[in-house]
């Protein structure tokens, strides 16, 4: 089969790969219609993340289930499914407490790398879920939205307790924002601001929902939000950048008491203890646990309530799958679909 393959930062290649076989009875494999290239995926690419390449490239993934592994019972040969970036039982305590993606025998999909024609899901059961049918193409974008960027703005919402009467700071333009974005108007908040200086991704916010634009960054946007929120901040802040710039911001932006979700893949961060002791907010974040979500977020999208699928903004084909890296590292592109 043809799969993404990085050898170094910036050495991105489509190249012939041994096809996916089932190896313990609980696996499935997965035949991919849509693939996509993820704003995480971009710390390898400039060599923030260092790896000995060459190694298989993504995490998200939707398909239809080719093989399955003998005991496995909640998906058949045939069938659409969607699951998350983290592999997970499902069954444990942790998984049960609604974070699957720290399972205690979580297997992180970028280790398979799911920018390929197939892919082997480990632990079927507990990882995927099916559609209610053999979706449309119109909603494989969005369907492949939720194996991650929604599911991740999503959780970010949630952690940040947006919800009516709120106001919502989203920190971060990239697809997982503006899908907090998303995620905080379907939850209900009252007033959703995004940070951003980018026209296009401006008008997404608006069209997802966000009631304010903030070109402002750093200290300056934390100003705005402050003149915004009567001094006070704001009851809820996504932070989806993962720099030290944008957790402060996110931190300065929320009012005593308030919220932080957190879904920025943090890169040198370190967080001010006596700051973050005076600003008595409430952090909580991390991978997000998408498996959690995926029933909900397959029904909503399923019934058109929702189009996340907009954040992809550029469609190649898998063999031009460098140019889409491209793409995104120069922010040419918000996010990128690829067609195996
Ligand atoms: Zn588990």
């Amino acid at each position: 089969m043809r799969a993404v393959v990085m050898y170094a930062p910036g050495d991105i290649r489509v190249e012939e790969r041994e096809d996916p076989e089932i190896v313990a009875p609980t696996d499935a494999i997965i035949r991919l219609p849509a693939t996509c290239v993820c704003g995480s995926d971009l710390w390898p690419y400039r060599g923030v993340e260092k790896h000995d390449g060459p190694v298989p490239m993504g995490h998200e993934y939707v398909g239809v289930v080719e093989e399955v592994g003998d005991e496995v019972t909640s998906v058949e040969p045939g069938q659409f499914v969607v699951g998350s970036f983290f592999a997970s039982d499902n069954t444990c305590e942790i998984c049960r407490a609604g974070y699957q993606s720290r399972c205690v025998n979580a297997v992180p999909m970028a280790t398979i790398g799911t920018q390929a024609q197939r892919a082997r899901v480990p632990m079927a059961d507990g990882t995927l879920v099916a559609t209610p049918g053999m979706p449309g193409a119109d909603l494989i974008p969005d369907l492949l939205a939720a194996s991650d960027v929604l599911g991740t703005g999503w959780f970010a919402a949630v952690a940040a307790e947006a919800g009516p009467g709120k106001t919502v700071a989203v920190v971060g333009d990239g697809a997982v924002g503006l899908l907090g974005v998303l995620a905080a108007k379907q939850l209900g908040a009252e007033r959703i601001v995004a940070f951003s200086r980018h026209a296009d991704r401006q008008r997404l916010a608006v069209e997802f929902g966000a009631t304010d634009i903030v070109t402002e960054r750093g200290d300056e946007g934390v100003a705005k939000i402050k003149e915004m929120t009567g001094g006070l901040g704001a009851h809820s802040v996504i932070e989806a950048v993962g720099t030290q710039e944008s957790m402060m911001q996110a931190v300065r932006s929320t009012r005593p008491g308030g919220h932080i979700g957190y879904v920025g893949v943090a890169h040198g961060v370190a967080l001010p203890g006596l700051e973050l002791f005076y600003a008595a907010v409430h952090l909580h974040g991390g991978p997000a646990p998408v498996r959690r979500f995926l029933p909900d977020l397959i029904r909503l999208i399923w019934d058109r309530t929702i189009r996340p699928g907009r954040v992809f903004d550029l469609e190649l084909p898998l063999e031009q799958a460098a140019e889409g890296y491209r793409a995104m590292d120069e922010r040419r592109a918000v996010k990128v679909l690829l067609r195996p």
